[in-house]
């Protein structure tokens, strides 16, 4: 009690005897529940205040959910036709990279899904034009990812579900630019890229879509226990949430996403610029109207010199940039806490790169 008495901002500078212990009436058990009480409500807080400004940053409608999960966005290419359809219903998955193909399979387990679309021959370089696209006439949803994060194909308008559910995986451009959100049914990220440290998975889901969960489905999975219970239904992952909630702050300090999507633009246009640029000496595989502004995935003219690349960008400290072992090259993922110095950087060794071995 003279702990919290002192927490509270009631701490007296010159104490001359130990505080009286306060009196609260009740048994140990009933103190120990008051103190956990006291935790939650602190907690509350913290998840309210970085929902509201979620809410702000994305312009949430009133009529939509915001739940702070775990199990990342993989967890939720279950949790997805689980709560949203019975294990005949149909649903269709447009296949731009491997993260909409990994949602597919795992949705196979739970629903009868159709790959209405792929990108696969065409080694994931492409988004079909929507009106090519031959939708079930009975399928629950329309699920996209919205930017894949390995193949850097990002979707710059959103196709239209016959029966007007969308659902996006939005792991990889959360945050990144402004989304109507009212487009679609859910939206799902996990937060490690843009919006915290991982552990933590965002999902943004129409309020009538909530509460038809199939028998099986887990309580972890269940929408309904998650809202019910605004998301602290178990121990949530406190610290990542508190994070997001000063990233959201930040973001929203710095203008919103309209001023973030300006600056990603900047960033991407540079790089891309570079590559486009360099007489065939880079190339960026992706067809240019779908090019993601967070992940640019890049090869070399002459794939031998690929290793050392990376090796030399590695001793001035550029890091991370061998692309996904699935695809090879490189690829720089330039996520809203990439400074424009980061890129031009990039871009001033690539030159010198170019210069040394063309
Ligand atoms: N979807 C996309 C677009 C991703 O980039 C990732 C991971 O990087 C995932 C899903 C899987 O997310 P998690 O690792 O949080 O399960």
């Amino acid at each position: 009690q003279a702990h919290l008495h002192q927490m509270r901002g009631h701490h007296d500078p010159h104490p001359r005897s130990p505080p009286e212990p306060a009196r609260i009436p009740g048994s140990g058990l009933q103190l120990r529940r008051r103190a956990r009480q006291s935790a939650r409500e602190q907690f509350s807080s913290i998840i309210q205040k970085a929902e509201s400004d979620l809410r702000t940053l994305l312009n949430i409608p009133p009529e939509y959910s915001v739940l702070f999960l775990q199990g990342g966005a993989t967890t939720q290419f279950a949790a997805i036709p689980l709560n949203l359809c019975k294990p005949d219903d149909k649903v269709d998955y447009l296949v731009t990279g491997s993260w909409g193909d990994k949602a597919f399979k795992e949705a196979q387990k739970f629903s009868k899904p159709k790959v209405i679309w792929s990108g696969k021959s065409e080694k994931y370089t492409k988004i079909p034009a929507f009106e090519q696209l031959e939708q079930s006439p009975d399928a629950k949803y329309l699920h996209i990812c919205a930017n894949e994060t390995i193949h850097g194909v990002e979707f710059k308008t959103y196709p239209t579900p016959k029966n007007g559910l969308l659902i996006a995986d939005m792991s990889s451009n959360f945050c990144s630019k402004p989304v109507d959100v009212s487009k679609f049914g859910i939206i799902y990220a996990g937060a490690q890229k843009n919006v915290g440290p991982s552990g933590v998975t965002i999902v943004i889901i129409r309020k009538d879509l909530i509460g038809n969960a199939q028998e099986i489905t887990p309580v972890m999975l269940d929408f309904k226990i998650h809202d019910d219970n605004n998301s602290l239904y178990n121990t949530p992952p406190c610290y990542g949430i508190y994070m997001c909630g000063l990233v959201f702050e930040d973001l929203l300090e710095q203008g919103g996403l309209a001023g973030i999507e300006k600056k990603n633009k900047k960033k991407a246009e540079l790089l891309y610029n570079a590559i486009d640029g360099s007489n065939g000496f880079y190339r960026c595989p992706v067809e240019k109207s779908v090019r993601s502004l967070m992940n640019v995935p890049f090869t070399l003219e002459k794939s031998e010199l690929e290793g050392e690349f990376i090796k030399e960008a590695a001793k001035e400290n550029m890091v991370q940039l061998k692309g996904h072992r699935s695809v090879g090259g490189m690829r720089a993922s330039i996520y809203n806490a990439m400074p424009l110095a980061g890129v031009e950087k990039l871009v001033a060794f690539m030159k010198i790169f170019q210069a040394k071995h063309a």
